[in-house]
């Protein structure tokens, strides 16, 4: 079963092209200070990859089709 929020958007995840982390808005970064739940969009546009802090924001890739539809 797919997570839903408040206004029924499922969770999307995003991943770094470089590493291959992946960022799930259902987990967050908790060790860079996002909690679980925190969404893509409210990421500021400076976010690091945790992993390998070469990719930022912009250079990741949207990896589930919630992620594809936003
Ligand atoms: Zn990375």
């Amino acid at each position: 079963m797919v997570p839903i929020t408040e206004n029924n958007t499922p969770m999307a995840q995003y991943q770094c092209p470089d590493c291959g982390y992946i960022y799930d808005e259902a987990h967050g970064c908790p060790r860079e200070g996002f909690a679980a739940g925190t969404r893509w969009a409210s990421l500021p546009d400076d976010f690091p990859c945790p992993e390998c802090f070469v990719r930022e924001k912009p250079d990741f890739l949207p990896l589930s089709d919630a992620a594809l539809r936003a």
